[in-house]
């Protein structure tokens, strides 16, 4: 009688709660617009090329994260103690190629390679990990993101993925795995080329080891990629010559020989194709402690974990681990850049300034420039930059500069128009706001967006202050103060792109309101946009008693959405070569457009007909002539 396979509930159970994870992160931008799903979050090659990048460049790839770094710490803990839990109880590509090495089995076309074959393509995973490291490590960017096919997959083939690195991965991946078990594990997959060589402790330890006495003991200039290659070299040698490790991991499978029948249904239900049922224990290369074999077994007590009958280990293992790095990761923080310019004496007593709310500090080039940016100024020592959560830390000689300059120097002032005034208003209101837990120009560019959502409020300016000032313009007859203020503090800013809803929170707490005396409207016009003013067409040739003017109302000129529009309008009426001056003028009653023509030329006329003309014929910078849908009646 066919005897019913035992089902590894342990690890079923955490493979399915991964699905499930990722499942809800596919379906829930579909339900709730703001979502982005973040399908590196966890990752922990991602966290090892990040942590060999910040060890060797002292910066970190921009999206990686101390949680990341902490999920690769967990896996080389795992590694030395239990084996590849992660290749076991997590990998979606692991539980994907899997249950496709299953149905090849199902239709008796899964193979086993052996011999010489098998060892050449154990080849292919070291190569793919070096190369990975080097790009990751060289650019500080995620390599692996170029041709994984988790993330490719799951990202939707997104702008970080190389197409033909993609689908080769697919390539092998599917097919490779379809026919031969676990195809990807054992032969592609980088990341079970590092966790072999953790697992191979001693050589990895004393590899890392010789570098850092070579390097910091001895002071000689050994560059990361002799390390790299050692390392890769070292796996390659000890996989392809015993394909077993050694004490590590710890915890192993261990075989009852007395109490073993040979039936072999272990052999059957291993997914790496290892034979157990000959072995007093398992030590092969490619055994990632799955506890297949052991659930398998029908007589008990033979097959174990490290002779006890612990079958939860592995599974509460990988729990634990995983747990472990999130608490490491909450109270740890990696910096993404390490900048320090002092020297060790200065930086000894140097004073440290940490300011948080720096939105333009998101990736490794952000973080670079700001950092450039502070050793301009005089007294600043070093700067590190903290990617996940906006903050930067600044070092610096108190005996050179204080807290508030570097502060002001920071700051970037931003102004903003965003509405156009009515045409029926003569006079600008304006009010100061002090306003806390506001300080990076995206915080002025979300306040922008609640002000374009209240008719009345023109134009913003924000002034570097303890907190920083905001000056706000706006219409009085259709929004007060009061409101002005109540906006600011609101908390969730929603807003479309091309009609996806976006949502963001602000914490913008108003501390004071000072009222200011109102600009009357040329005043204020001639304060938030830039003049537009040219002369051509040989204006200089032609004296006032040969030229003519005409002026038009120009209200639409303060349309902040039209952005460019008024200079194309210029460059459009150029091609009249009677008309050699464009101007917009500010004036009490808004602005106006004022144009310099020769009459023996062209004609008042002429000029507005091409004004009014459906199309604007505009030379660009690099020679060329565009034209554009003219917004613009007159
Ligand atoms: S030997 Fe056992 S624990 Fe190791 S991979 Fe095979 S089935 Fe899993
Ligand atoms: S270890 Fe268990 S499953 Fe494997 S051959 Fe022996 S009795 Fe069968």
């Amino acid at each position: 009688m066919a005897r019913t396979r035992k089902k590894n509930y342990y690890r079923l159970t955490l493979q399915w709660i991964i699905v499930t994870l990722l499942a809800y992160m596919l379906v829930r931008p579909f339900v709730d617009r703001s979502y982005v799903a973040d399908f590196e979050a966890y990752c922990p090659f991602g966290g090892l090329q990040a942590l060999s990048s910040f060890l060797a460049n002292n910066s970190l790839a921009c999206s990686m994260t101390t949680t990341q770094i902490a999920m690769g710490l967990a896996l080389l803990a795992g590694v030395f103690l239990f084996s590849k839990l992660f290749c076991s109880y997590i990998c979606p590509i692991g539980t994907f190629t899997e249950w496709l090495s299953k149905q090849g089995k199902r239709f008796k076309m899964n193979i086993v390679i052996s011999g010489i074959a098998d060892r050449l393509l154990r080849l292919l995973k070291y190569a793919l990990l070096f190369v990975t490291f080097y790009y990751s490590v060289s650019s500080s960017e995620l390599f692996c993101k170029t041709f994984d096919p988790y993330y490719a997959v799951f990202s939707g083939f997104s702008s970080d993925v190389v197409m033909s690195y993609a689908v080769m991965a697919l390539l092998l991946a599917i097919p490779g795995s379809f026919f031969v078990r676990q195809f990807w594990c054992k032969y592609i997959c980088p990341l079970s080329a590092a966790s072999n060589i953790f697992s191979f402790g001693f050589v990895f330890l004393g590899i890392v080891a010789l570098y850092a006495v070579l390097t910091a003991g001895f002071g000689l200039s050994i560059g990361w990629i002799w390390l790299l290659g050692a390392l890769c070299l070292a796996g390659v040698i000890l996989e392809t010559t015993r394909l077993k490790f050694g004490i590590f991991p710890v915890v192993k499978v261990t075989r009852n020989a007395d109490t073993c029948t040979s039936c072999r249904l272990c052999d059957k239900a291993c997914p790496m194709a290892i034979k157990i049922s000959d072995i007093p224990k398992v030590q092969h290369i490619d055994c990632h402690l799955c506890g297949d074999c052991v659930t398998s077994c029908p007589e008990p007590e033979t097959l174990q974990f490290s002779k006890r009958r612990i079958n939860w280990l592995p599974a509460a293992a990988t729990v634990a681990l995983v747990a472990l790095g999130l608490a490491f990761a909450s109270v740890t923080d990696i910096p993404t850049i390490s900048q320090k310019w002092g020297d060790a004496e200065q930086m000894e007593n140097a004073a440290v300034y940490r300011q948080s709310g720096i939105k333009s500090v998101k990736c490794f080039g952000s973080s670079m420039s700001f950092a450039n940016h502070m050793r301009e100024l005089p007294g600043v020592l070093g700067v590190e930059a903290f990617v996940s959560d906006n903050s930067v830390k600044i070092y610096y000689d108190p005996a050179v500069t204080n807290e508030t300059a570097i502060k002001e120097f920071i700051f970037t002032p931003v102004s903003r128009v965003i509405a156009a005034p009515a045409q029926n208003i003569s006079r600008v209101a304006m009010a100061e706001f002090a306003v806390d837990k506001f300080f990076d120009p995206s915080d002025a560019g979300l306040l922008a967006i609640k002000a374009s959502q209240q008719p009345g409020i023109l134009a913003f300016e924000t002034m570097f202050g303890e907190p920083v000032h905001t000056l706000v313009y706006f219409d009085s007859t259709l929004v007060s103060a009061d409101e002005i203020s109540r906006i600011i503090e609101e908390k969730k800013v929603k807003w479309e792109v091309d009609g996806d809803p976006r949502e963001a929170t602000t914490g913008f707490k108003v501390a004071s309101v000072e009222p200011k005396r109102a600009l009357n409207l040329k005043s204020y016009l001639e304060k938030m946009y830039e003049p537009v003013v040219m002369t051509f067409n040989g204006f200089e040739n032609f004296d006032s008693t040969r030229t003519a003017g005409v002026l038009l109302p120009f209200p639409a000129a303060a349309d902040p959405s039209l952005n460019d529009m008024p200079w194309y309008l210029l460059s459009h009426i150029s091609n009249n070569r009677g008309v050699v001056k464009f101007e917009v003028i500010p004036s009490d009653t808004g602005f106006v457009l004022g144009l310099v023509y020769i009459p023996e030329m062209t004609g008042r006329d002429e000029i507005i007909r091409q004004l009014n003309e459906p199309e604007l014929k505009v030379h660009l910078s690099d020679g060329s002539t565009q034209t554009f849908r003219n917004p613009y009646k007159f």
